[in-house]
Protein backbone atom coordinates (compact mmCIF):
# COMPACT_ATOMS: atom_id res chain seq x y z
CA UNK A 1 0.00 0.00 0.00
CA UNK A 2 2.81 2.37 1.05
CA UNK A 3 4.59 1.41 -2.30
CA UNK A 4 1.41 1.97 -4.22
CA UNK A 5 0.66 5.53 -2.64
CA UNK A 6 4.69 7.08 -3.10
CA UNK A 7 4.29 5.70 -7.09
CA UNK A 8 0.75 7.54 -7.26
CA UNK A 9 2.55 10.72 -6.11
CA UNK A 10 5.68 10.39 -8.16
CA UNK A 11 3.47 9.42 -11.26
CA UNK A 12 1.20 12.93 -10.81
CA UNK A 13 4.23 14.40 -10.08
CA UNK A 14 5.56 13.62 -13.16
CA UNK A 15 2.62 14.15 -15.18
CA UNK A 16 1.89 17.73 -13.84
CA UNK A 17 5.24 19.18 -15.03
CA UNK A 18 4.52 17.58 -18.24
CA UNK A 19 1.50 19.38 -18.38
CA UNK A 20 2.79 21.98 -17.90
CA UNK A 21 4.95 22.00 -20.66
CA UNK A 22 2.36 20.76 -23.08
CA UNK A 23 0.14 23.33 -21.85
CA UNK A 24 2.47 26.10 -23.56
CA UNK A 25 3.18 24.17 -26.76
CA UNK A 26 -0.77 23.68 -26.86
CA UNK A 27 -1.62 27.79 -25.57
CA UNK A 28 -4.37 26.00 -23.29
CA UNK A 29 -4.40 24.36 -20.25
CA UNK A 30 -3.97 20.24 -21.10
CA UNK A 31 -3.48 17.57 -19.22
CA UNK A 32 -1.10 14.68 -19.39
CA UNK A 33 -1.20 11.14 -18.23
CA UNK A 34 1.37 7.97 -17.44
CA UNK A 35 0.56 4.89 -17.11
CA UNK A 36 0.70 3.15 -13.74
CA UNK A 37 2.27 0.77 -12.19
CA UNK A 38 -0.26 -1.86 -13.07
CA UNK A 39 -1.49 -0.87 -16.40
CA UNK A 40 2.32 -0.32 -17.08
CA UNK A 41 2.45 -4.22 -16.63
CA UNK A 42 0.08 -4.95 -19.20
CA UNK A 43 1.00 -1.96 -21.28
CA UNK A 44 1.04 -3.51 -25.23
CA UNK A 45 0.42 -0.02 -26.96
CA UNK A 46 3.60 0.71 -29.64
CA UNK A 47 2.89 4.16 -29.50
CA UNK A 48 5.00 6.72 -27.72
CA UNK A 49 1.70 8.82 -27.20
CA UNK A 50 -1.40 9.94 -28.55
CA UNK A 51 -4.14 12.39 -28.25
CA UNK A 52 -7.84 11.38 -29.50
CA UNK A 53 -9.61 13.58 -31.47
CA UNK A 54 -13.36 13.83 -31.93
CA UNK A 55 -15.72 13.05 -34.68
CA UNK A 56 -15.47 16.92 -35.42
CA UNK A 57 -11.59 17.10 -35.49
CA UNK A 58 -11.23 18.29 -31.95
CA UNK A 59 -8.36 17.15 -29.43
CA UNK A 60 -9.23 15.81 -26.51
CA UNK A 61 -7.71 17.94 -23.48
CA UNK A 62 -5.23 15.42 -22.64
CA UNK A 63 -2.45 13.48 -24.21
CA UNK A 64 -2.07 9.71 -22.93
CA UNK A 65 1.99 9.05 -23.11
CA UNK A 66 3.80 5.40 -22.86
CA UNK A 67 5.50 4.46 -19.48
CA UNK A 68 8.98 4.26 -21.99
CA UNK A 69 7.84 8.53 -22.99
CA UNK A 70 7.24 9.05 -19.15
CA UNK A 71 9.92 7.86 -17.27
CA UNK A 72 12.66 9.49 -19.99
CA UNK A 73 10.77 12.87 -19.69
CA UNK A 74 10.88 12.67 -15.97
CA UNK A 75 14.57 11.66 -16.15
CA UNK A 76 15.39 14.92 -17.91
CA UNK A 77 13.43 17.17 -15.82
CA UNK A 78 14.68 15.41 -12.70
CA UNK A 79 17.89 16.61 -13.98
CA UNK A 80 19.04 13.12 -14.44
CA UNK A 81 20.24 13.60 -18.16
CA UNK A 82 23.34 16.29 -17.78
CA UNK A 83 24.57 16.08 -21.14
CA UNK A 84 23.43 15.56 -24.71
CA UNK A 85 27.13 15.56 -25.66
CA UNK A 86 27.07 11.97 -27.13
CA UNK A 87 25.02 13.04 -29.70
CA UNK A 88 27.40 14.52 -31.09
CA UNK A 89 30.33 12.22 -30.66
CA UNK A 90 28.47 8.93 -30.32
CA UNK A 91 27.75 6.46 -28.20
CA UNK A 92 24.85 7.94 -26.46
CA UNK A 93 23.03 5.04 -23.64
CA UNK A 94 19.43 4.07 -24.11
CA UNK A 95 18.59 6.18 -21.17
CA UNK A 96 19.72 9.36 -23.41
CA UNK A 97 17.92 8.04 -26.47
CA UNK A 98 14.75 7.60 -24.46
CA UNK A 99 15.08 11.20 -22.80
CA UNK A 100 15.45 12.43 -26.94
CA UNK A 101 12.04 10.25 -28.03
CA UNK A 102 10.10 11.47 -25.10
CA UNK A 103 11.03 15.29 -25.83
CA UNK A 104 9.91 14.72 -29.40
CA UNK A 105 7.11 12.79 -28.45
CA UNK A 106 5.97 15.56 -25.76
CA UNK A 107 5.98 18.46 -28.33
CA UNK A 108 4.17 16.16 -31.09
CA UNK A 109 1.65 15.45 -28.71
CA UNK A 110 1.14 19.43 -27.73
CA UNK A 111 0.98 20.38 -31.05
CA UNK A 112 -1.98 17.80 -31.91
CA UNK A 113 -3.50 19.77 -28.42
CA UNK A 114 -2.98 22.78 -30.24
CA UNK A 115 -5.50 21.17 -32.98
CA UNK A 116 -2.75 20.06 -35.52
CA UNK A 117 -4.11 16.51 -37.05
CA UNK A 118 -2.06 16.27 -40.02
CA UNK A 119 0.99 13.53 -38.97
CA UNK A 120 3.74 15.19 -41.05
CA UNK A 121 2.87 18.39 -40.25
CA UNK A 122 2.36 17.72 -36.07
CA UNK A 123 6.04 16.09 -36.65
CA UNK A 124 7.83 19.04 -38.37
CA UNK A 125 6.46 21.34 -36.02
CA UNK A 126 7.51 19.22 -33.09
CA UNK A 127 11.09 19.44 -34.65
CA UNK A 128 10.79 22.77 -34.08
CA UNK A 129 9.21 22.77 -30.66
CA UNK A 130 11.62 20.32 -28.92
CA UNK A 131 14.60 23.13 -28.53
CA UNK A 132 12.18 25.41 -25.77
CA UNK A 133 10.52 21.94 -24.65
CA UNK A 134 13.63 20.68 -23.37
CA UNK A 135 14.90 24.69 -21.80
CA UNK A 136 11.44 24.47 -20.26
CA UNK A 137 12.35 20.74 -18.89
CA UNK A 138 15.15 22.49 -17.19
CA UNK A 139 17.71 21.43 -20.14
CA UNK A 140 20.73 23.83 -20.75
CA UNK A 141 20.31 25.74 -23.87
CA UNK A 142 23.31 24.74 -25.40
CA UNK A 143 21.93 21.13 -24.67
CA UNK A 144 18.69 21.60 -26.08
CA UNK A 145 19.89 23.10 -29.04
CA UNK A 146 22.29 20.34 -29.06
CA UNK A 147 19.29 17.57 -28.89
CA UNK A 148 16.96 20.12 -31.85
CA UNK A 149 19.73 19.94 -34.36
CA UNK A 150 20.11 16.45 -33.98
CA UNK A 151 16.66 15.61 -34.44
CA UNK A 152 16.12 17.59 -37.03
CA UNK A 153 19.53 16.49 -38.94
CA UNK A 154 18.24 12.74 -38.55
CA UNK A 155 14.08 13.72 -39.39
CA UNK A 156 15.78 15.76 -42.68
CA UNK A 157 16.84 11.97 -43.76
CA UNK A 158 13.67 10.46 -42.77
CA UNK A 159 12.17 9.32 -46.53
CA UNK A 160 8.76 11.01 -47.18
CA UNK A 161 5.39 8.90 -45.81
CA UNK A 162 2.81 10.15 -43.43
CA UNK A 163 5.20 11.72 -40.83
CA UNK A 164 7.63 13.16 -43.30
CA UNK A 165 7.19 16.19 -46.07
CA UNK A 166 10.20 17.21 -47.23
CA UNK A 167 8.77 19.42 -49.93
CA UNK A 168 7.00 21.07 -46.75
CA UNK A 169 9.47 20.55 -43.62
CA UNK A 170 12.34 23.16 -44.46
CA UNK A 171 13.61 26.48 -43.99
CA UNK A 172 11.07 28.48 -45.90
CA UNK A 173 8.51 25.49 -46.37
CA UNK A 174 5.61 25.39 -45.53
CA UNK A 175 5.56 24.12 -42.23
CA UNK A 176 8.48 26.19 -40.88
CA UNK A 177 7.22 28.07 -37.90
CA UNK A 178 9.85 30.75 -38.87
CA UNK A 179 9.53 30.90 -42.42
CA UNK A 180 11.35 34.27 -42.26
CA UNK A 181 14.90 33.10 -40.72
CA UNK A 182 17.19 30.53 -43.08
CA UNK A 183 18.32 28.43 -39.51
CA UNK A 184 16.48 24.83 -39.09
CA UNK A 185 15.10 24.17 -36.74
CA UNK A 186 13.99 27.50 -36.17
CA UNK A 187 14.66 29.81 -33.21
ZN1 LIG B 1 0.73 12.18 -34.16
Amino acid sequence: MLFSAWQFARREENENRLALVASEVALRDVDVSCPGFWTRLVEITPNAGWVDFDEHGRPADETSLSAATCKGLERVWRGEERSFACLVRGGCGNDTLAAVMGLVTLAHESWHLRGVTNEARTQCYAIQTVEPVAVALGVSPPNARLVATRVAFDDARMADGEYHASEHCRPGGAYDLHPATPDWPSR
